[in-house]
């Protein structure tokens, strides 16, 4: 293999492939190296949503959208505590990332327009073929683009010219040079160290934890940059999804009927709140505890719902039995006692489920106004309990510091040199609040074709 490129991408998941492709069409001639068998990463095992404002789908729905008003969403969300520039970029960028995904043959379709986040807008555009296309068309480009690639290949470290920028890779000894390297080595959430270090919300569930993304993604370019002399930002942020753990991931996605409360015995939250929001509402409960009753009518009722996906696998009425063998859901004939062995205040907990039933009988959910077609009463013993936690890590968000020309910063804000970055191995665009749907997918590509057009720059 040739030892000199004019870009070296580390990573070819979503941004590592986007930024390569955008660096040839540059004319650069680049490399990409990745730990993992085949390219995709994380990117190919999503769902393939993007989230844009004033994109050409929306506006082929009747949507009237704008740039403006995501930005003004996004930061009053996170109450102005993000960075303006990178979060401004991220919404006059989005729809020419979808428009140049769309151009590279990734087929989105008007029918998938949907609103991903917890604003009223129609913003997350679904890929039709989900995130397997999405990494499918990048990598066609890419060799359409002449980019070469070297598969199973983990680079840890950063080579540095004579003049201390950064001007390549070492790959078990040997040295392969170039002007500029782009990291893009996702997230860190195979890597346990890491985790206990910048995600603790999130490392607290110990063994429950349960990672869903590329296994090679252990945090090698926060590593490498800290080394260089990088910073991170965005501790503590990504997105947990709530589940009951009963068998790993399979019941990540919880069944609206349920009826939540805390150790008080008290109902805190609409069941079927999106997402991005239940991670936080969760954790500021009293010991960050979430208890999902339900009856037996409810769980002879429970069965697998497909959409585009089947939903809900976990919570089908047979298998529902098995983990009450198993131990990790529990039963108990009366709610007293069920609340006792759940840890949950017994008489509040029997003022909660009164009100609940009396708003499933008025078909109207008269406390968080639940679609009524989501109110089952908690009236036919036996009765169950499990107990729903943060612990499905869909992203993590620490990591390097970029301006919006995706050049890494060091502690005194300046680039260094050599140095981009783009995707999840940075921090900075999402937020403490994973504000939406298809924020991850947008962000590798709107960042992955700003470092691939400046690295390519020198060229
Ligand atoms: C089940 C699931 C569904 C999701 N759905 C969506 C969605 O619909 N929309 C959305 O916006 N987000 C979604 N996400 C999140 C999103 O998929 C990821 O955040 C995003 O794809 C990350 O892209 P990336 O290019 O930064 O990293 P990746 O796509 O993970 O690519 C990183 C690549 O870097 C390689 N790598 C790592 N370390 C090294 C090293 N040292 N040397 C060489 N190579 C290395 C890895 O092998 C990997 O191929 C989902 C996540 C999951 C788990």
């Amino acid at each position: 293999m040739e030892t000199d490129f004019d870009v070296i991408v580390i990573g070819a998941g979503g941004a590592g492939m986007t930024a390569a492709i955008t660096a040839a069409e540059n004319g650069a001639r680049v490399l990409v190296v990745d730990a993992a068998r085949r390219t995709g990463g994380t990117t190919a095992m999503s769902t393939g949503t993007i989230y844009a404002a004033g994109t050409s789908l929306q506006r082929q729905k009747g949507i009237d959208d704008t740039p403006d008003a995501a930005f003004n969403y996004i930061m009053t969300l996170n109450q102005y505590r993000a960075d303006a520039s990178l979060i401004r970029t991220f919404c006059d960028r989005g729809a020419a990332a979808l428009d140049w995904l769309m151009s590279i043959g990734v087929e989105y379709r008007v029918e998938h327009v949907y609103i991903a986040g917890v604003d009223t807008v129609a913003r997350g555009h679904r890929a039709a073929h989900f995130g397997a296309a999405v990494a499918e068309g990048l990598d066609r480009e890419m060799h359409a683009r002449g980019v070469t690639l070297s598969l199973k290949t983990r680079v840890q470290k950063l080579h540095r010219n004579n003049s201390g920028a950064i001007a390549g890779i070492e790959v078990e000894g040997e040295i392969i040079t170039s002007r500029a390297v782009i990291v893009a080595t996702g997230g860190f959430g195979a890597d346990r160290e890491l985790m206990a270090r910048y995600y603790p919300d999130a490392a607290k569930q110990g063994e429950g934890l349960v990672y869903t993304g590329s296994e090679t993604n252990k945090g090698d370019g926060l590593r490498m940059g800290l080394d260089a002399g990088a910073t991170l930002t965005g501790f503590n942020c990504g997105l947990l999804q709530v589940s009951a753990g009963f068998r790993r991931e399979q019941d990540s996605y919880l069944p609206g009927w349920l009826l939540y409360v805390n150790r008080d015995g008290i109902r805190f939250v609409r069941e079927t709140a999106q997402y991005a929001v239940m991670e936080g509402v969760v954790k500021a409960q009293v010991g960050g505890d979430c208890i999902a009753i339900f009856d037996e009518e409810a769980r002879a009722a429970s069965k697998v719902i497909t959409t585009y996906k089947p939903l809900f696998a976990g919570w089908v009425a047979d298998l529902l039995l098995e983990y009450v063998r198993e131990g990790t859901l529990l039963r108990a004939d009366t709610l007293e006692e069920l609340a006792e062995r759940s840890g949950v205040r017994a008489d509040a907990l029997m003022t909660t489920v009164d009100l609940y039933n009396a708003d499933c009988d008025a078909a109207y959910d008269s406390h968080f106004f639940k679609d009524k077609s989501y109110l089952k009463p908690v009236r036919k013993p036996p009765f169950y309990a499990a107990r729903i936690r943060p612990c499905v890590v869909v992203a993590t968000a620490t990591g390097l510091r970029i301006d919006r020309h995706a050049r890494v910063l060091d502690a005194a804000n300046r680039p260094v040199p050599g140095l981009f970055a783009a995707g999840e191995a940075t921090g900075g665009v999402i937020t403490e609040r994973y504000f939406a749907g298809g924020i991850s997918i947008a962000n590798n590509v709107i960042f992955g074709r700003i470092a691939g057009e400046n690295a390519a720059a020198p060229a």
